[in-house]
C-alpha cells in the first residue's frame, strides 16, 4: 500500500524519559522511533485508516512485553496493540491526541511447546495463523480456524478479535480453541493462564475475557490451543440453488444426513460471479454468469479412513436435489479442482474492492432467520437506494452474512459515500429487530463505536465499561476502540471518523 502520506499526519510527542525507560528494556531491533515506522504498520487493511505513533515496539519475549506495559502505566502512554493489521475495524489503526506506542508482536512467533498426548500446542501470540496450520499438518493434526488473511493474521490478532472464518459451522471460533491464555495486563502484571485444562471452574474465567476485548484489556503474549483430528477425506461441491431459504433447508438436511460433517456452508451471490468474469483474476468459475441467482460452496470432511466420503456426499446432493432444493451441482473431482473452488471464495473480498467503494457489514441472527434476514435487508436497502447492488456472502451456516453492497453503477464514490451513514442506520435497524448482531466475527473497533451501545443495552454497555475502567484505569490499552471514552483520545486522522467501512 502506498497512499498513505505520513507527511500529513501527526502524532502527540512522548513524554521524557519515557523511551530511555524502554531502551533499557529491550533491544535495538525492537525499538523504532516515529517518524521511521513503515507505511504497512501503519495503514490498516481496508486503507481507510491510518496510525501514527510516538514509537514502535517490537518485543521478543512476555518480559519484555511486562516491562513495556510497566513504562505506558507509568507515564499514561497509550498502547496500540497490532498483530498481522488485517483486521476489518480499524483496532490496530490509531492517531491519536495523545501519547501512544504501537506494539506489534511479530517477532513473538514461536511454537513453545506441542503436547501430543494432550492434542494442543502452546504459542506465541505472533505466530501467523498459517504457520499453526502447518505445523499441525506437519504433525498429523488439523488446525480449525481458516480464513482469507491466515497468510498473515497472528494468533494473538485471532484471539484478540475471537476471528471466525470458514469452518465455525462444525468447529467453533478461535474462542472453542481456546485451552489457556498468557497476557499481560495494562500494569505490566503478567497473567499467567497457560493451563491445558478441559475444565476449571475456579472462579471468574479471566481468559476469556481477553478472547474478543480487541487488545482494550490485556496484550495477549501466548496461548494455549486445542488440535484437532487431521481430515484425510473432503468432499467440496459448488451447487445453484434459487434462493437463501433452499440454502437453510439444504444445510439443514446435509448436516443431520451427513452424522454432521458438513464443516463449511458458504453462499455466494450471482453478482459475485458477474465480478469475478468481470475483473481480471485468475478463478475459473464452475457455471456460467447468470446460471444462477445463488450458489452455496458446501465442504464435506472426515478424519476417518473407514467411512467413504465422497459416496455420502454425492447422496446428499442427490437428496437435495430430489427435494427441490438445488438446481445444479459440480463436485470437486481432485484437490487442485478443491482449491480452485476456495480460491473463488476467496476472491469475493478483492474483486468487489476493485468495483469501488463498498458498503460493508459483518451482521448475525440466529442461523433458522437468515434467509428471512437476507430479504428483509435487500427488499429496505434496494428501495433506500435505488439501483444499489446488494453482495451479501459468506457464512451462512452461522447465521453470519458479510452484507456488502456495490455503487449502483455510473455512480461515483463520493456519492455514495454519502449514503453510507443512511444505509448502516437501516441495516442495523433491521439487526435489532431480529435481536441479532451488528458485528459477527470481526469486532467493532474504531469504526462501529457509535453502534455498540444501542447493540448491547445499557446495563451489558455499563458492566462493559466498569470492566474496562478497572483493568485498565488509566486508558492505555487501545483507546477509542469498543467505547468512545474520551473525546481527546479520538483518532483525528481520517476523512470520517468512525466512518463505517469492513468486508
Ligand atoms: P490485527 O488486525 O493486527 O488486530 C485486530 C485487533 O486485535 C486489534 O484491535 C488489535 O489491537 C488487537 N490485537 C492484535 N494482536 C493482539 C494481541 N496480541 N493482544 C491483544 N490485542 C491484540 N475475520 C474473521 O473473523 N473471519 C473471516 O473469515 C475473515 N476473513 C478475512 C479475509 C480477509 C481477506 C481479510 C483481510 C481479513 C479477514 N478477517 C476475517 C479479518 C481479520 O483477518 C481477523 O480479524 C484476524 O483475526 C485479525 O488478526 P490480526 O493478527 O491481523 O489482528
Amino acid at each position: 500500500m502506498d497512499t498513505y502520506d505520513i507527511s500529513s499526519h501527526s502524532y502527540a510527542p512522548l513524554p521524557s524519559g519515557f523511551l530511555e525507560t524502554l531502551s533499557q528494556s529491550l533491544d535495538g531491533a525492537a525499538l523504532i522511533a516515529g517518524s521511521e515506522i513503515a507505511v504497512r504498520y501503519l495503514e490498516d487493511s481496508l486503507g481507510t485508516h491510518f496510525g501514527r505513533y510516538g514509537a514502535l515496539v517490537r518485543p521478543e519475549t512476555t518480559a519484555q512485553v511486562a516491562k513495556i506495559l510497566q513504562a505506558c502505566h507509568h507515564y499514561h502512554v497509550a498502547v496500540i496493540p497490532q498483530g498481522g493489521n488485517t483486521g476489518r475495524c480499524a483496532g490496530a489503526t490509531a492517531q491519536l491526541q495523545r501519547a501512544s506506542i504501537l506494539l506489534s508482536l511479530e517477532r513473538m512467533n514461536k511454537i513453545r511447546a506441542f503436547h501430543a498426548d494432550d492434542e494442543s500446542v502452546t504459542v506465541d501470540a505472533g505466530l501467523v495463523l498459517a504457520d499453526l496450520q502447518k505445523f499441525a499438518a506437519d504433525n498429523a493434526r488439523f488446525f480449525p480456524v481458516s480464513l482469507g488473511a491466515e497468510g498473515s493474521c497472528q494468533i494473538g490478532g485471532n484471539l484478540a478479535s475471537n476471528a471466525g472464518g470458514i469452518n465455525v459451522l462444525h468447529y467453533g471460533s478461535m474462542r472453542a480453541q481456546m485451552l489457556g491464555l498468557e497476557a499481560v495486563m495494562a500494569d505490566g502484571q503478567i497473567f499467567d493462564g497457560l493451563k491445558r485444562l478441559t475444565k476449571d471452574n475456579s472462579g471468574y474465567d479471566l481468559k476469556h475475557l481477553l478472547v474478543g476485548s480487541e487488545g482494550t484489556l490485556g496484550i495477549i503474549t501466548g496461548a494455549c490451543l486445542k488440535l484437532s483430528p487431521p481430515l484425510r477425506q473432503h468432499a467440496t461441491a459448488f451447487i445453484t440453488l434459487k434462493n437463501p431459504h433452499q440454502a437453510v433447508a439444504l444445510l439443514k438436511l446435509m448436516r443431520a444426513e451427513s452424522g454432521n460433517r458438513v464443516i463449511a456452508f458458504e453462499l455466494i451471490p450471482d453478482l459475485a460471479f458477474q465480478l469475478l468474469s468481470t475483473h481480471a483474476n485468475p478463478v475459473r468459475l464452475p457455471f456460467a454468469v447468470g446460471d444462477s441467482p445463488w450458489y452455496v460452496l458446501v465442504e464435506f470432511a472426515e478424519s476417518s479412513p473407514h467411512i467413504a466420503l465422497r459416496p455420502l456426499a454425492e447422496n446428499l446432493i442427490m437428496a437435495g436435489y430430489e427435494a427441490g432444493l438445488i438446481g445444479q451441482a459440480v463436485v470437486a473431482e481432485n484437490e487442485q479442482h478443491r482449491k480452485d473452488f476456495w480460491k473463488i471464495r476467496e476472491a469475493l473480498v478483492y474483486v468487489q474492492k476493485q468495483e469501488g467503494y463498498a458498503i460493508k457489514h459483518d451482521i448475525s441472527v440466529s442461523p433458522a432467520d437468515i434467509a428471512a434476514l437476507i430479504d428483509r435487508v435487500e427488499v429496505a436497502i434496494t428501495k433506500l437506494v435505488p439501483h444499489i447492488r446488494p453482495y451479501p456472502f459468506g457464512h451462512v451456516g452461522d447465521g453470519n452474512i458479510h452484507f456488502n453492497f456495490c455503487k449502483p453503477c455510473n455512480w461515483s464514490d463520493a456519492a455514495f459515500q454519502a449514503v453510507e451513514a443512511d444505509v448502516h442506520q437501516a441495516v442495523y435497524q433491521i439487526i435489532r429487530e431480529f435481536n441479532g448482531s451488528i458485528s459477527a466475527e470481526h469486532g467493532i473497533g474504531r469504526i462501529k463505536v457509535a453502534y455498540l451501545h444501542a447493540q448491547i443495552g445499557q446495563t451489558a454497555y455499563d458492566q462493559m465499561r466498569k470492566i474496562k475502567q478497572s483493568l485498565d484505569p488509566h486508558n492505555i490499552l487501545n483507546p477509542g476502540v469498543l467505547f468512545d471514552i474520551s473525546q481527546t483520545d479520538l483518532a483525528t486522522n481520517t476523512p470520517n471518523d468512525h466512518a463505517i467501512s469492513q468486508p
